[in-house]
């Protein structure tokens, strides 16, 4: 394999921003014959149902069954995949579960109110979402953690029905997954995928029924979906291609940087890794770690393709520049190998999650270190938070007003609602006002 070569910025350069701009820039690319595809296919879900579900499921995932119901796995199926799975494989999905719900109970939001003097009361109700859908990939590869990351918030949050959906290409169950199913505590599980399981869960068939939200990662077909199906039913986010930012001192050794960088350009192609150090010769040191430990990765073609067209090496002049430089980047995971990551941390704004320390390796954050992994991609960190119990609930404006309180702000209300011209408004403060009731 010959060497690859990682490019270079400098942010003292006086094109860096336009270099950086160039860097970043990834084509969510609208490709018109997905979205026709997607719609039919959404089209086909809604009107038919089942019928059209179970069509897909044969087409695009050559398996033909029946019935729907003979795709739903049931409790006893989710709980013998547990009995099966290798040993190791179920310790630690337990401990991974055990970490990932311990997290996520401190998330849960609880309703709160207070009291005016007059003895009005207002406050917030918090509710959890009856049903939420979700999304497990499955076409190329099984994804066990992800069962966990987005099931465990959901019953945390106390979603009354969590329902999974994935595809089972060629009829071939993943063990893992359904047991990982078992220990969240999905409810029900349908072996469907892309855009009809999409389309299923949002409109909802004879046999799967619709649910309030949709979470979870896929490919291009069931983003297209979910952005598609938004406002029938609420969505998480679209997820974009996974990146990573390692701030260094230039004091950790470079094979651990080098190995980092590759734990997100393995993803895909288009995942994204990129070192800023104020030590040039450690950039040095990285790339010669990369080179030499690349030609044994499992994965070598994807991660050299992704390193080459998406890696950047960036120079600052202090950690102060970094930190700015992340900024700018809002990267979805952000390592900071730093001698003092506490004082570093202070000055970064906007990560999906921010790894401290040398010892806080990204993929840990990946499996088991509980905080969530599905984290805002392409800088949207600047105005989005991590997957949370916070995304299966929601709240209800809690009002109250006491006989003085509706005499007091039932003044206010009618002369504003005067001024918009609402008359209706006006008289119904008003007949709650004490004294001087309108009857015009
Ligand atoms: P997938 O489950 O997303 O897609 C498989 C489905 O795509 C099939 O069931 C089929 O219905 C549909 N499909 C395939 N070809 C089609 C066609 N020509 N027309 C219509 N529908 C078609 O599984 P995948 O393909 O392996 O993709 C998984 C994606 O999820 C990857 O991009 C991966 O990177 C991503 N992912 C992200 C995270 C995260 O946390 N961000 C985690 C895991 C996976």
């Amino acid at each position: 394999m010959t060497d690859i070569s990682i490019r270079r910025l400098n942010a003292s350069d006086s094109d860096f921003d336009s270099a950086l701009a160039k860097l970043l820039a990834w084509e969510d690319s609208v490709d018109h014959q997905v979205n026709e595809s997607v719609r039919h296919i959404l089209h086909e879900v809604k009107t038919r149902g089942d019928a059209a579900v179970l069509e897909f499921t044969e087409k695009f995932d050559r398996l033909k069954v029946g019935t729907v119901a003979e795709l739903e796995m049931g409790q006893d199926r989710l709980r013998q995949a547990l009995e099966s799975i290798p040993q190791d494989q179920r310790v630690a999905l337990e401990k991974a579960a055990e970490r990932v719900r311990d997290y996520h109970e401190r998330q849960n939001q609880t309703s709160w109110q207070y009291e005016d003097d007059d003895g009005t009361v207002l406050g917030q109700k918090v509710t959890p979402l009856d049903r939420a859908g979700l999304y497990v990939p499955g076409g190329k590869a099984a994804y066990p953690s992800s069962v966990l990351m987005n099931a465990i918030p959901a019953k945390v949050a106390g979603v009354g029905e969590v329902i999974m959906v994935v595809p089972t290409p060629d009829g071939v169950v993943n063990e893992l997954v359904l047991a990982a199913a078992a220990i969240a505590g999905v409810d029900r599980v349908f072996c469907v995928g892309g855009a009809q399981a999409v389309g299923a869960l949002a409109y909802g068939t004879q046999t799967i029924p619709a649910v309030d939200k949709i979470v979870g990662p896929g490919n291009i077909f069931v983003a297209t979906a979910k952005r598609e199906v938004f406002g029938t039913v609420g969505i998480d986010m679209i997820a974009g291609p996974s990146e990573i930012l390692v701030i260094c001192d230039g004091k950790t050794d470079p094979d651990w940087i080098a190995m980092d960088l590759f734990s997100q350009a393995e993803h895909d192609e288009q995942a994204q890794s990129i070192l800023v150090s104020p030590d040039a010769d450690f950039l040095d040191a990285v790339e010669a770690s990369i080179n030499k430990l690349l030609p044994n990765m499992e994965r070598a073609g994807i991660i050299a393709t992704s390193m080459t067209d998406r890696a950047a090496l960036i120079h600052v002049a202090d950690l102060s520049e970094a930190a700015r430089v992340s900024n700018r980047i809002a990267p979805e995971h952000l390592e900071l190998s730093v001698e003092d990551p506490e004082n570093l941390v202070d000055e970064i704004r906007h990560a999906g999650a921010i790894f401290m320390g040398r010892y806080t390796a990204e993929a840990l954050g990946d499996y088991c270190a509980g905080p969530n992994h599905v984290l805002p991609t392409s800088g949207t960190a600047r105005f989005s938070s991590p997957l949370g119990v916070y995304d299966f609930q929601k709240r209800s404006s809690l009002i109250g007003f006491s006989a003085a309180g509706a005499d007091r702000m039932g003044r206010v209300a009618s002369v504003l609602a005067r001024g918009e011209g609402l008359t209706a408004h006006a008289r119904s403060a008003e007949y709650r006002v004490r004294e001087g009731q309108s009857d015009e």
